[in-house]
């Protein structure tokens, strides 16, 4: 054939760059179901669940089109890689050139170009020797195809834009960034007075970090309810003969696979959730699983949603319906402002920011994330539910499981490769830079003015977890002692002097520095033996 497009599993878009100059006649598509993509990090069995059942679908309406499309499946062809089943594509239609978008995790695209030079170099591709069943990949006679990689057109910040809004700042802020996009755009824009936000304030953070106070949430929204089709059913089958040691299970797997399905996932978010987004975004409570959050990052990262009609959807919203501003605009900075920054953070700061690790920690994840088996009920809920539904929402993630990630001093590189593994809106270039950079402060507070850290009054203010939960979130030293409270201080201990110098943080400090020389000896003791012992937390 002419050209092979490649389309990757988070590449679910009929309006690719990918396709632009497609000629059915000369052209074909080509998708690879790839063993490693679920093994690299022991992926949830519902993230393996939707990235393929929605690739399926996708061949599927590509098919419909009357076009060619050399679709790979994971339990006929076997591929260990993408790379595996893009040699054996090529050796099959000896395409001229092979064409695809810039894939947002580094790994697979390094992958990609070394399995097309080695053809060059007439070598063959090595399979990884981790992986369970080796296949040897047939050698390619013809010479190498040319591989050419386009934009993501997807995002609404294209990376070299990116770049040069960074330019050479060591310190990067979100907030500013969102501005430029706000006013680039056209977003909740005063309609009279010239680059001005709509109700006078770029942004009602303020407003938006409610608890649900002692009665807990009342009136709860629905969300929506997908059927299972015989595409997704033999899905769940394959992953539960292949991946039936991964974590999770697959009985309450509920997340969109068609744009259709995504489509009426935006509509029920705007219609049932956004107009009560804003309040209580942060709070937590027991057995709580999505309260008024969008549940679209899955159907965004898999590109079934484009990120532009879901902020115009909310904003169409506001106008018509009068939505709280604070709600509305609380939602489109998440979408227009923390998630196309993070995406151009990953690009300008890889490959440092896999590896970076600011504090040097090198504890190992304890072995309850991967269970929710653990005496932290804190920890316990949003393990679980990550477990249940492949989903917990963002300060789940930041301050529960990311924090306690920081003041136990985990390994950065174990905990991001917990955090791929476990959601279903997890691909690399916003899995990383949220948790390395946001949660885990390894890059040195790249875009954060400060570490996450709290003790468990923060958990204890923001949720209902502390009254089911063996310890005791005031207590720092002692056998009731909450680890989230007894960790926080021994590690404001141990940082003190940056803690100090930082204006941000120097109130922390100074709490600090009233606790007399003997707790602050015991705060270390116990937290020695939190830390030498977490598996048993
Ligand atoms: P909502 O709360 O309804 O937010 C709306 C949308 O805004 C989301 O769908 C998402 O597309 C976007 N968004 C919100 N916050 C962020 C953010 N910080 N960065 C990028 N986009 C954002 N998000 C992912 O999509 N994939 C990840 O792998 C991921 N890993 C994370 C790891 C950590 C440690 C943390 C702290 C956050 C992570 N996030 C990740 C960001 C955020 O938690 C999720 O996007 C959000 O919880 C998804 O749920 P939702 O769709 O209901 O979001
Ligand atoms: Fe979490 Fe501590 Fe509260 Fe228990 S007491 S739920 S460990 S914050």
């Amino acid at each position: 054939c002419r050209r092979l497009v490649l389309i990757l599993g988070d590449q679910l878009d009929e309006a690719s760059s990918a396709f632009e100059d497609f000629d059915p006649a000369q052209d074909r598509v080509l998708m690879v179901e790839a063993f490693e993509e679920s093994t690299h990090v022991w992926s949830h069995k519902i993230r393996t669940t939707l990235f393929l059942s929605a690739m399926r679908h996708f061949a599927e309406g590509l098919r419909e089109r009357g076009w060619l499309v050399d679709y790979r499946a994971l339990d006929t062809d076997g591929d260990q890689t993408i790379s595996e089943g893009l040699l054996a594509a090529i050796a099959a239609h000896q395409p001229l050139a092979i064409v695809g978008v810039e894939p947002g995790d580094m790994r697979v695209r390094q992958q990609i170009e070394n399995a097309v030079k080695s053809i060059a170099v007439g070598a063959r591709v090595q399979t990884a020797t981790s992986l369970k069943a080796t296949k040897t990949v047939p050698k390619v006679s013809a010479s190498a195809p040319r591989l050419s990689w386009r934009e993501d057109k997807h995002f609404l910040c294209g990376l070299p834009q990116f770049r040069a809004w960074a330019g050479q700042s060591r310190s990067l802020r979100m907030e500013f960034f969102y501005r430029t996009l706000r006013k680039q755009y056209k977003v909740l824009m005063d309609d009279v007075k010239p680059d001005a936000p709509i109700g006078g304030q770029w942004n009602f953070d303020a407003d938006n970090r409610k608890s649900f106070g002692k009665a807990g949430p009342k009136n709860l929204p629905s969300v929506p309810k997908f059927e299972l089709d015989d595409i997704t059913k033999d899905v769940i089958d394959l992953v539960n003969t292949h991946f039936a040691d991964h974590p999770g299970q697959l009985d309450d797997f509920n997340w969109p696979v068609t744009r259709l399905q995504a489509l009426q996932a935006l509509q029920s978010f705007i219609d049932e959730r956004l107009p009560q987004f804003g309040p209580h975004e942060d709070a937590m409570w027991t057995h709580l699983e999505f309260g008024w959050h969008s549940l679209l990052s899955s159907s965004l990262n898999l590109k079934l949603l484009n990120p532009l009609e879901v902020v115009l959807a909310a904003e169409a919203a506001y106008k018509k319906h009068g939505l709280d501003l604070a709600s509305v605009e609380g939602f489109i900075r998440q979408v227009l402002g923390w998630r196309e920054f993070m995406r151009g953070v990953y690009f300008l700061d890889m490959p440092e920011l896999k590896t970076a690790n600011h504090y040097g920690h090198t504890q190992p994840l304890p072995k309850w994330y991967w269970t929710g088996d653990t005496h932290m009920n804190c920890m316990k809920q949003c393990i679980g539910q990550t477990l249940k539904n492949g989903y917990s929402h963002h300060i789940q993630r930041l301050m529960v499981t990311g924090m306690f990630g920081v003041t136990a001093e985990l390994s950065p590189q174990q905990v991001c490769d917990w955090y791929l593994a476990v959601y279903v809106d997890a691909v690399e270039w916003v899995e990383l830079p949220n948790t390395a950079g946001m949660a885990l402060f390894a890059n040195g507070g790249r875009f954060t003015s400060k570490p996450y850290v709290a003790s468990g009054a923060y958990v204890k203010r923001m949720s209902n977890y502390c009254a089911g939960c063996k310890y005791e979130p005031e207590s720092r030293v002692g056998n009731d002692a909450c680890p989230m409270t007894t960790l926080y201080w021994n590690f404001l201990d141990k940082h003190e002097a940056s803690f100090a110098g930082n204006p941000r943080t120097a109130l922390m400090v100074k709490n600090l520095q009233r606790m007399t020389p003997e707790l602050r000896a015991q705060v270390r003791e116990r937290a020695g033996e939190m830390l030498a012992d977490l598996d048993n937390l």
